[in-house]
């Protein structure tokens, strides 16, 4: 059995859940304060908290984990990235009080405190800058430290900024991009890899089937040409016969979900008919 490590609460959880849902590795039988269950085939998921998957996947307790960016690299531990799996994007940033006069990262004076969740990138931050500054660590809520007196600055994470604003704190520099990642133990032996070689495949075809749509239309033939343009398709369009006496050729071909508005308008344009906009669950090139 393979141990995936998963956030069992928070921000991640529910997102992490669908992704292994859509992939075909359901969750199963699991009760609410369950800490194992069975994801199907070879894989086990065992849950905890997000901050400590680095931990559990870098000491070999689980083969491989999902959990932030962020985590995995205040954790410092040694892992393996296997892949990006683009949500719980967020950002950890520098922040001052609207009124401290703090506009830019420069502006941040020697001696000044920040709190933060994230003490090690922190005091790395700032290290590189050759900015002397004392971390102080909290374990939640750093945006309310500078209304305490506990802190002049935070570094905090925020994804829309509103409640950095809402506490009155404005962003003056980025110390990390962070989302959601699929790591893995280093130390995981040949079988081990193969089949996480297999858990990647199968989560990256979810994701790219996610921001696709697969569209079917009947056009002119004398259009085609034009319609090659309108939808280029993994490979160009699937073109089809229609049997109408070969006024109509059927295309088929899967393009962007976020233009599918213009894609769908342009082939109108063409003469297009009977067009069909379907999801896709998974897409493997
Ligand atoms: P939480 O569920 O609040 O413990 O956060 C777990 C992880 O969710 C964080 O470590 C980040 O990787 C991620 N996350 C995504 N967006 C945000 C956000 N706006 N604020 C905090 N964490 C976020």
């Amino acid at each position: 059995m393979l141990k995936i490590a998963l956030p069992n609460k928070g921000r991640l959880s529910e997102e992490v859940r669908e992704l292994f849902n859509d992939a075909g590795l359901e969750v199963r039988g699991r009760g609410e304060r369950a800490l194992t269950a069975s994801l199907g085939g070879e894989f086990e998921a065992i849950f905890v908290r997000a901050q400590d998957i680095p931990e559990f996947v870098a000491d070999g307790a689980a083969q491989a984990g999902v959990t932030g960016w962020d985590l995995v690299n205040e954790a410092g531990r040694e892992l393996e990235l296997l892949m990006d799996l683009e949500f719980g994007r967020c950002r950890l940033v520098v922040a001052a009080r609207d009124e401290s006069g703090i506009a830019r990262v420069e502006d941040v004076k020697d001696g000044m405190r920040v709190a933060s969740c994230f003490p090690r990138l922190t005091q790395a931050f700032f290290q590189k800058r050759g900015q002397r500054v004392t971390v102080v660590p909290v374990s939640g809520a750093a945006e309310i430290a500078p209304h305490l007196g506990i802190a002049d600055i935070v570094v905090d994470l925020t994804s829309t900024g509103s409640t950095l604003k809402m506490n009155g704190l404005r962003e003056v520099s980025t110390v990390l991009e962070s989302s959601a990642r699929l790591v893995a133990y280093s130390g995981n032996g040949v079988d081990a890899r193969r089949s996480l070689e297999e858990l990647t495949q199968a989560l990256g075809s979810v994701l790219a089937a996610r921001g696709r749509r697969y569209l079917m239309a009947n056009v002119p033939r004398t259009s085609l040409e034009q319609v090659r343009e309108v939808l280029p398709g993994l490979n160009g369009p699937t073109v089809v016969d229609v049997m109408d006496g070969g006024n109509f050729v059927a295309v088929h071909a899967v393009v962007s979900s976020r233009t599918i508005y213009r894609t769908v308008n342009a082939l109108k344009a063409l003469g297009g008919q009977g067009i069909l906009v379907t999801r896709i669950e998974r897409l493997m090139a």
